[in-house]
This record gives structure tokens, sequence and C-alpha cells, in this order.
């Protein structure tokens, strides 16, 4: 009964891995045949369920040897291209400067998504503003979404891209961290978590299926999967154990997508899964999850559970330690973060996606962001002041308005001035975005970043 090697191939468009499964007295003693180069030809450490990882660099076919037990093992393989939609154009350091192929079109990344919580921007944006200001990926909320309108109503009409009129792609959070920061009342047991809508009270049920169901109805081009979000700071034993249960839920996510995929009346056949990473603070809860996600060979992952309450060195000091384990031919999301400094720091750490709340909201306080720091527009020093936001910005806030008539029309509450500092803040936000990359191209991160880090974060 010998076969304990078999190999797990999937869309690289650099790197392909196989996994090869040896029992812990077998060891796996080479690999031939390959027309491609061999980056690991030297097997790496049996882990606990006897799963060994290596890498080859081209497609075609060989052999890889292994014995157990002084019998000879040998699996030929044959390698072909599939599904891979992430390809890496440049690096520094750690940066990178990627493209994320999806049925609803190509994202350049580094990206930021832009929050449409309840499927419409808060300011007054719809998608008739989204291309103009830059707009790549829409962020909608599955949670919210699902209270209301309802995610069969949004079915009905063709799910998301239909219903928003947004022609891009969108991705769907799965509802989990609404569940555990908004919602009222609620038990987590194996199966999900019952719940309290925050709008009516009535008692709801969201585990991994029913997430992935909702996303289904929703469409969107990314759903991500359902996870537990734990406040830090958190108990190292729960976050274990917290850890633990979110891979389950994690598994059943990719199973339940799959299997929705696979229907006939499923609207996008072609929505891909996001995994999430938890593990609070703890390093090596941290690495050991994104390890185990890692083998799921899911369309993209994600950081959670950050920006929720610890320091932003301590997030970075998270990134750091998750990096390397990171699959480096997938897209790489650090959810909900955060500000221009956040982004910058992040994308110096290896992340490539991006979202949050904080353009749009700290735009309705006021609070704009230009390419000299930050200001707050209701400042008596601007009653006069004819100059636009930002000399330096483009969008059509600043392309026709003072920073008088805005200060006028945010003292005199008028809905005019949430839509012109939302555009603005939103702009400034996508530019970022799209300087970064542009600074990756031209192998001046690290002096962009040294330069902008200083002034983004300076209220002025
Ligand atoms: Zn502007």
């Amino acid at each position: 009964m010998l076969p304990f090697l078999f190999y797990e191939n999937r869309n690289k468009y650099t790197d392909l891995r196989f996994l090869a499964a040896a029992s812990s007295d077998g060891e796996i003693n080479g690999i031939s045949g390959f027309s491609g180069k061999i980056v690991a030809p030297e097997i790496g450490e049996v882990t606990e369920g006897g799963a060994v990882y290596f890498q080859l660099r081209d497609w075609g076919t060989g052999s890889i040897f292994g014995s157990r037990k002084n019998a000879l093992i040998k699996l030929i393989l044959k390698t072909k291209e599939d599904r891979s939609m992430f390809r890496l154009l440049c690096q520094e350091g750690t940066a990178r400067r990627g493209e994320f192929v999806t049925p609803h079109g190509v994202i350049q990344t580094p990206v930021f998504m832009n929050v449409g919580t309840a499927a419409a921007i808060r300011g007054g944006l719809g998608a008739m503003d989204l291309s103009v200001l830059g707009t790549q990926v829409l962020l909608c909320n599955t949670y919210h979404l699902h209270l209301r309108p309802g995610d069969d109503v949004v079915y009905a009409l063709g799910g998301l891209r239909e219903f928003t009129r947004w022609s891009g792609p969108v991705l769907t959070d799965s509802g989990g961290f609404q569940v555990f920061s908004l919602a009222g009342l609620r038990k987590i047991t194996e199966e999900g978590v019952t719940f309290a809508s925050h709008i009516d009270g009535r008692r709801i049920f969201m585990g991994p299926e029913e997430s992935m169901r909702i996303q289904s109805h929703l469409a969107s081009t990314v759903a991500m999967a359902f996870d537990e979000c734990i406040q830090n700071p958190a108990p190292y034993e729960y976050t274990r154990r917290s850890c633990d249960r979110t891979y389950r839920w994690l598994v059943r996510c990719k199973e339940e997508l799959d299997r929705l995929n696979g229907r006939e009346d499923t609207l996008n056949r072609k929505q891909m899964l996001f995994g999430i990473n938890q593990g609070s603070t703890y390093s090596d809860l941290r690495v050991a999850h994104m390890k185990q996600i890692a083998r799921l060979d899911l369309d993209g992952y994600a950081v959670g559970g950050l920006a929720v309450g610890e320091s932003a060195e301590e997030m970075y000091r998270v990134l750091e330690a998750v990096e390397p384990f990171m699959p480096a031919d997938r897209p790489r999301y650090l959810m909900g973060v955060g500000t221009p400094v956040n982004i910058l720091e992040s994308v110096a750490r290896g992340i490539d996606f991006f979202d949050c709340v904080m353009p749009s909201r700290n735009a309705r306080h006021g609070h704009l962001f230009t390419s000299r720091g930050i200001i707050n527009i209701a400042n008596q020093k601007y009653r006069t002041d004819p100059a636009p936001v930002d000399e330096a910005c483009g969008c059509p806030t600043c392309r026709d308005f003072s920073r008088a008539y805005l200060r006028h029309l945010m003292k005199a509450d008028e809905m005019l001035f949430f839509r012109l500092a939302v555009q603005h803040n939103l702009y400034f936000y996508n530019r970022l975005a799209a300087d970064i990359r542009a600074a990756l191209e031209e192998g001046r991160f690290r002096s962009f970043y040294a330069e902008k880090r200083e002034i983004y974060g300076k209220r002025i």
C-alpha cells in the first residue's frame, strides 16, 4: 500500500507548487525530468501531517521519487497552466507591483478599494462618480446587504454590479467583522454565529455556508471567507482555538463556494475566494494559521483582525512575521487599513489590497487629505480662502471649488459638502495607490515612501 505522494498544482505564473504527502517515516529523494528549473530541489521540512512542499519554476512533465521503508515510490507529474490570476510585475524589497486578472476587469496593485457598505458610497456617490475618482474595486458589505434590502433582492436584480451599475470588480466582505462588531448578543458555535440584527433585533444565524450563499447571491467578483474577528488584545488560548475554528470554517467556505459556482443558476460562476489570516498579535499563531490556509490554494489571502485596538507598530510587526508565509503568487489584502501612512508602511511590507472607511468618514468631519498634510476645512483660516483644497489635486472638487466655499457648505450643513469632501478624499486615496504603483515601476518606492510618510500624517 504505497502511494504516499500526491501533488497539488494550481495556476501559477511563476512558481509551480507541489504538495507531497509523506508519512513521517518516509522521505522524498528527488525530482527529475522537469523541463524547467527546480527552485527547491532539496525537500522542505515534513510537517506534522506528513506534508512537504516544494516548488518548480516551469511547466512540464517529470517525476518525484520517494521512499518508504526502503520501497521506492515514483510519481509522474504533468503540470499545466490553469486559472492563475495574479501576476507580479516588479518588486522593490518586499513591496510589490502586480496585476490581478478577474472576470470583471484587471486590478492594478497596490490598490485601494472604495467602500460602499450598503451598495453606495456614503456621501452621495454612485457608480457614475467612481471612474472619475480612479476607483478600481468597489467593496460592499455582506452583513448589511443581507439585512437590507436582502440578498434575494440583489440576486433578483442581477447581482451587485447590475444593481449598482458599477461595471468593475466588486469585493464583498463576509459579514464576519460586522457580526462580531455591530450585532447585538451573539452565540458562537462550531456551526456559526447566532446574533441579533442591529436594525430590528431579529435573530439571524450566519455560518460559513450562509455567508457563501449570500455572497454568491450578491455575485461579487471576490468573496471573503467567513471568520471570527476577535478584539485585540485577546487571551492566547482563546485566540488559538478561534484560529482553529476559523480554519475549519474556511474549509467549509471553499467547499460551499465550489458547489455554488457549479450551479446553473449562479450569477457569477467564477466567483473567487480570499482566505483570512487571524491570530491577534501573536506572531506564532499568525504564522501557523497562515501556513495552514496557504495550503488551501485560494485566489487570495487577507490579513484580518488588525487595526482593532493594537498600535500601528504591533500591526507592522505582525505583517513582518506573516509576510514570508503568504503565497507570493497571490494577492494579499490588509483588511480595514488605514491612514495614508499605514498604507505606505504596509505596501513596504508586501501588501497589495487595502480598504478603509477613513477617506469618506473623515471627509464628513471636514478632515481632508492633501499632498502637504491633513487639513480641517472648518478652520477659521479658510473663511475667505479662494484656493482649492489641494492645489496638486485633480479631483472634481479641487478643479472647481474653493476652500471658503467648502467651509461654508460644511457650516451650513449642506449635503453638497459631504459629496464634495468625500470625492476629494477618495480621489486622494486612489491617487496615492496610483503614485505608489508608479514609484514601484520606476524603482523609487523607497525614496517615495521615506518622503511621503513624513508629510501625509501631518496636520496642517
Ligand atoms: Zn481634490
